[in-house]
């Protein structure tokens, strides 16, 4: 039997190193006039390459691969570890070669891309030279998939895309686009998709507005509203077979949703220190601390028995993970964790936020923003609703209905099987 909670000394040296170069190295690119993604910008040109070599020359880029793709493969458990740290900062995704979308994408490529497309995206993707968009949700269907619309049809060697997409994010930034795309319309609902790649100004392919989210300026943000109109690219541009999108879709899913939750405890932990900080420098009414005020002893105790306890079970996850090698065996599991992430970061930045009182709902400290965030990831790789809605499906199919009248474990039943059962010791006994 082997049951630790504990990290092996060697790799802890390494989180060490990591939380310190986050902190000291990383966190402060976040306060710069750069967007991590926007690769042509010269400030984050000279600024973050260099970190990302400092990483690589630790061994710590792309964790989340293998050695086939050049990462240390160390699993999901240590990558778990890693990625709670990394998600502090807004750049440590970057300066680590694990940032959502790419990440995703990336496995995509390596599983079903043709040697061309490997060679022009994949590995600069893998590098941190370029970066790469998803795109799938449409204006009048996200949720589900099967409403989505655009088209694409084969026309001679090429593929002919028409549609709109929207919350097609970094897309300004991006060399290239995974586009879902109805090819075979007559089929399965299930079957009718496929995905397609488009690289960066192939003609037709329009930016209709750049959307962004609550705070942003109108125009101004990183969720692009996508239109394509005979966008042409090449037939060995499908990702996998036709019609198999939706099981192409799920290559990157499984990880992105678990790796995104792993980031957000580093979130919601910084919320969470921010919070102790605060309680106890900071005093009210009878001249005390707030951390002396039980209402406030309450949210801090809240929060972190939530935070404890999601992060193991994320890590419970992650080891399943490790040990299945079957994401197919953790959708449950990583449909729970995805439904309950929004929760414990919104808990967390409101607590936070609450605690700072105006200097927590003011434009110098991140909690509003990472209140949004909880939003984006109860919405993103598929809203909140839906996951429990996933989750309990798997659950209620282990059940097996009762064959009596009433459940079988009411007393009257149990109470009679018990008393057959050790009916000569009752009667031994008189009872
Ligand atoms: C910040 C951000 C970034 C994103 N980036 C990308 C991206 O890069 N690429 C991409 O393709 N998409 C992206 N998305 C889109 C995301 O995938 C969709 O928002 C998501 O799939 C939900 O679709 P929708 O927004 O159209 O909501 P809808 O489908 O309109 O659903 C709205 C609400 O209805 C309820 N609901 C829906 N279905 C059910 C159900 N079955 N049971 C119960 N309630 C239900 C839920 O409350 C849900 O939030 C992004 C979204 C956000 C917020």
């Amino acid at each position: 039997m082997s049951w630790s909670f504990e990290t092996d000394p060697e790799f802890q040296q390494l989180l060490d190193w990591v939380q310190e170069f986050i902190t000291e190295e990383v966190e402060p690119l976040d306060y710069l006039p750069f967007h991590p993604y926007d690769i042509a910008d010269p400030l984050r040109a000279e600024l973050v390459p260099p970190l990302q070599q400092k990483v690589k020359d630790k061994g710590l880029w792309a964790c989340h691969l293998g050695p086939n793709l050049g990462g240390p493969g160390y699993g999901q458990v240590k990558l778990a570890l890693l990625n709670e740290i990394i998600g502090q900062t807004r750049n440590g995704p970057i300066v680590f070669g694990t940032q959502a979308p790419d990440s995703g994408n990336a496995e995509i490529l390596a599983h079903y891309g043709s040697p061309a497309l490997k060679e022009q995206f994949l590995q600069p993707l893998l590098n941190g030279e370029i970066t790469s968009t998803f795109s799938m949700t449409e204006p009048q269907g996200g949720s589900d998939p099967t409403r989505f619309i655009v088209q694409a049809q084969l026309d001679g060697d090429e593929w002919v895309i028409n549609g709109e997409k929207w919350f097609s994010s970094l897309g300004r930034y991006s060399s290239f686009f995974i586009v879902m795309a109805v090819t075979e319309p007559d089929a399965d609902k299930y079957q009718r998709q496929s995905m397609i790649v488009v690289p960066a100004g192939t003609p037709g392919l329009e930016f209709v507005r750049d959307t962004g989210v609550w705070g942003d300026a109108l125009g101004e943000g990183h969720h692009p509203y996508l239109r394509y109109s005979d966008v042409r690219v090449p037939k060995e541009n499908l990702l996998g077979e036709r019609g198999q999108g939706f099981l192409v879709a799920q290559t990157r899913l499984g990880g992105g949703r678990i790796h995104h939750a792993m980031r957000s405890m580093g979130l919601a932990r910084r919320a969470f220190e921010m919070m102790l900080e605060r309680s106890v420098s900071r005093r009210a009414s009878g001249d005390e601390l707030l951390a002396r005020k039980q209402m406030v002893q309450d949210m801090i105790a809240e929060t972190w028995m939530e935070l404890e306890q999601f992060r193991l079970f994320v890590l419970q996850t992650a080891w399943k993970i490790d040990k299945y090698n079957d994401y197919k065996r953790v959708r449950g599991d990583i449909s729970a964790i995805k439904a309950l992430m929004p929760k414990v970061l919104h808990n967390a930045a409101s607590r936070a936020l609450q605690i700072h009182g105006s200097l927590g709902i003011s434009n110098e400290l991140p909690f509003g923003e990472w209140i949004l965030d909880s939003y984006h990831m109860g919405l993103a790789d598929g809203a909140t609703e839906v996951h429990k809605s996933t989750l309990a499906r798997i659950l209620i199919a282990e059940a097996t209905p009762s064959e009596t009248l009433f459940p079988s474990y009411i007393l009257p039943y149990r109470v009679e099987e018990s008393r057959k059962r050790y009916a000569e010791a009752l009667a031994r006994h008189g009872k």
